[in-house]
Order: C-alpha cells, then structure tokens, then sequence
C-alpha cells in the first residue's frame, strides 16, 4: 500500500485562526495528506499563530522548539499573524521549514518543502478563502466574509499581519451558507476582523452595492431553520440600517459583540478608536432599544415602523465587549472612566486585555508605563463589576423558556449548549427518551441564573 503522508495542525488565538486552519486541512486533504493522531507523528505540522498578545507569541517559540525536539524530521510551516514578522524569522531561523501567509496558501507547492522558500504572492488577500474548508463542528460553521483591517487601532497588529481589508463576494458567501444549510448546520458564524464595514460592488446581483445589512438580509433570505451570528463589529460602522436589519431578521441572533477598548475618551483617541466614550454609550442604548423588541418606546422600530413578529417572546440582547487596561500612560483617573462606562452599560460578557506592546504598532512607540500589578488589578475591577452586571442581566431569564443549540454533554452527563444571546446554558434532562440531541435547537425553561451562564430544564426539542 502507498503510503500517505500526514499533517497535524495546531491553532493558537481567534475564530479567524480556527477557520483559516479548517481551510489549510481542507487544502492539505485535497492534495493527498491525511490527518495525523498528534504533532509528533506527522510529515508536517502547520502552526497557525497569533501575534495580538506576548503570552500567544510566547506560546509559539515554545510550541516550535518542543516541536523540533519531539519531531525533528516532520516540516514545520508556520503561517498566521507571526508569518511576516521579521523579528519572529530571526529568532526562530531555520527551526521553521516554511514561512506562509496565510493567504498565499493558495500558492503552496509541495516540492518547495524540500527547500525553505517562501511562495510569491500572487493572489488576493481573500482568494484562499474559496478553499472549501474541513469544518470542525458538524452543525455551527464559521463563514468569513472577508480578511485584513483598515481602522489601525495603535494598539492592533491586525492591518500589519492580514493586510487592508478585502471582501468575498456576496455569492461567493451565500453559496457557502446554502451548502451548510442544505447539509443541516443550524448556526452561521459570519467572521471577519470588521464584518460591519462588508462592502462589494456586485454584477449578478439586483442590488449592485452589498454592504453588510444587505449581506445578512440576503442570508436570512435562505429557507430553513438556522442561527446567524456575526462578528466582530466596530462600534463607528454600527450603522441603524444594520440595527434596523438585525431587528427584522429572526435568524440574527440578538447578541452583539462590541468592543468598545477604554471608557475615556483621551485613550480612545491615542488608541485611535473612531468614537468617544457617549457615542458608545449612546449606541448601545439605541441596540437595546431596538432589538428589546418589546420595548415599545424603541427609536429605530417606531423609525421604520417594525411590527414585532412574535410579541409573546422574550427577546433580550445580549452586549459583550473588548477592552485593554493599562494602555501606554492610561492614569487612574482615565481608568475610572472605564469603571464608570462598565457600571453604566452592564455587559452581558467582557474579554478583557492586559496591554502588551506589539512590535510595529504605533502603541509600541510609547512608554509601557502602567506597571504589571496595577494592570492586574485593573482587570480583577473590571471583573468584579462583570459579574454583578452579568448575573443581574442573567436573572430576567429566570422562569423563561428559551431556545438554546446543544453543543455537548459533559462527562458527569450534563447536557450543555447557548442560546441565541450566546449565554452558556447547562440543561437537565428528566425524560429518558431522549438520546442524542446534539446540534439540535430545543426548548428550556431556565430555573437557575449565574454570572456567565444559566441553568435550565428541557422542555422540547424544537427544529
Ligand atoms: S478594528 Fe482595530 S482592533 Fe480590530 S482588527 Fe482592526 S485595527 Fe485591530
């Protein structure tokens, strides 16, 4: 029998990451490679990295040498936000086989292995992502929409590591989402680095001008019952034609992840945000006004005059965020803005980053000032106040019944998935019958509230 060479993948960082990883399996696949148990028992390893913190970039120097040591005649291509760093090829040499954007994989030759070369760019920065991927999960898929930023926030690596913005075109995404539907994925997860500054030019299109509200009209116009969730959204492309699109679409799940960065508007202007601290605010309530569709008073709905299609729903939205603490010369006093902006808005969930300097950056011209400690207990305030809002935001689901998508079961047998506002949701299960109701919508009624999750009881299995 002819031996068939393998690969193993290993994927540090975002959801972007995780997709294009799908997509170096799928592409590896296609030209014979099958997948090895572990790193250490594959002809190549492809390592796709991120660069937006120290500790993910120290995790790669320590995955290649641990890597080179165990498995010292598999190839080692490195692709990801480290593949065009300079400072990163030098340290690392020729411990790496192949340096690869992410982008030119499309470009990738085999041969070329034998040698550490890298490939010439000649495609798009969007093009790979036609590369039908190997999805990892059988019913939630990530779709990207696009690649690269423009925004050059002065902290980011981002517009650095993937390059300016480049878009799919519109039928390019949707026979994507045609093809999950039809082979029953019931969650669409729309992803680029800034999904709500989506704009094509279309020929075959009616509409010639896509932007991202068209975009995700067009996706809900597809029959058949699935989730579509999005992100990330930069709070300066948060347009009410896209609020007034997500109040109207049932299959957009109403949770809206926001990063908003700092809550002061001195460090929003060196992080070169876009927005000042009451223009979030503000947007937020004009989100919660609108989507909270049974808010009579909403702006945007009695705007557009939007019927709510299924009065007897509970509909909350969810508001999750970004935020870095201890940004170059970030004062205590500007902190406490953020404090204040945290108490005021009551996130549902909140990703919070201790400020690393990243090479490159405008940020990393400036003093890393704001000392280690401090920026931890920055974070532990910000997390305290986290969870008082989150669990208070928790409790209105109490004696509600919700739909959640089960995603597992955990080892001592307890069922678990989300809901639509991407609350994580424990769920018991009294009647024996039921087997298996993995990637499946069902109905729970939610008799517990924590902080970052609720706990409910199966009522029915519902799509
Ligand atoms: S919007 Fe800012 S933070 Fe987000 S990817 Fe672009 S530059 Fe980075």
């Amino acid at each position: 029998m002819k031996y068939k060479k393998t690969y193993y993948i290993i994927t540090i960082g975002c959801q972007m990451n995780k997709s294009d990883s799908e997509r170096v399996a799928a592409y590896l696949e296609k030209h014979g490679y099958s997948l090895a148990k572990s790193e250490t028992k594959a002809d190549l390893i492809v390592l796709t990295t991120c660069g937006v913190r120290q500790a993910a970039e120290d995790r790669v120097y320590g995955l290649v040498g641990k890597i080179k040591k165990k498995n010292p005649k598999g190839k080692l291509i490195l692709t990801g936000c480290l593949s065009e760093r300079e400072d990163v090829r030098q340290r690392l040499g020729d411990k790496v086989d192949l340096w690869l954007p992410i982008s030119q994989i499309l470009n990738f030759k085999f041969q070329i292995l034998k040698k550490a070369r890298n490939p010439k760019p000649e495609t798009r920065n969007c093009d790979y992502l036609g590369i039908k991927p190997k999805y990892s999960s059988k019913f939630s898929a990530f779709v990207p929409i696009g690649n690269g930023c423009n925004n050059f926030c002065a902290y980011c690596v981002v517009p650095y590591a993937r390059g300016r913005e480049v878009y799919r075109s519109a039928e390019e995404i949707l026979a994507e989402v045609r093809d999950l539907v039809a082979r029953g994925y019931k969650e669409i997860v729309l992803i680029a680095q800034n999904v709500n500054s989506y704009k094509v030019k279309s020929q075959k299109s009616k509409v010639k001008r896509i932007n991202f509200s068209r975009l995700l009209r067009m996706i809900s116009g597809i029959s058949g019952d699935f989730w579509i969730r999005f992100a990330t959204s930069h709070p300066k492309d948060m347009s009410d034609e896209l609020i007034k699109t997500i109040a109207e679409c049932d299959k957009v799940c109403k949770h809206i992840h926001l990063p908003v960065q700092a809550g002061d508007d001195e460090v929003l202007k060196k992080m070169n945000r876009g927005y000042t601290r009451e223009d979030y605010i503000k947007l937020v309530k004009k989100i919660r006004n609108s989507l909270e569709i049974l808010n009579p008073k909403s702006e945007i709905l009695n705007k557009f005059k939007i019927q709510n299609s299924k009065p007897e729903r509970f509909n909350p939205v969810s508001i999750t965020t970004d935020v870095i603490v201890g940004f170059p010369g970030e004062t205590k006093k500007q902190f406490a803005n953020t404090v204040k902006l945290f108490k005021e808005v009551k996130f549902d969930m909140a990703y919070i980053a201790r400020y690393s300097g990243r090479p490159g950056t405008a940020a990393y011209k400036l003093k890393d000032d704001v000392s280690l400690a401090e920026k931890k207990r920055r974070e532990e305030e910000l997390i305290k106040i986290l969870r008082r809002t989150a669990l208070e935001n928790n409790k209105k689901y109490l004696g509600k019944t919700v739909e959640v998508l089960v995603v597992g079961k955990s080892r001592k047998g307890e069922w678990y998935g989300y809901t639509e506002t991407n609350k994580n949701t424990g769920i018991k299960i009294y009647d024996l019958r039921i087997k298996n109701i993995i990637g499946k919508f069902v109905k729970v009624k939610i008799i517990k509230a924590r902080d970052f999750g609720l706990e409910g009881v199966y009522t029915k299995e519902t799509k």
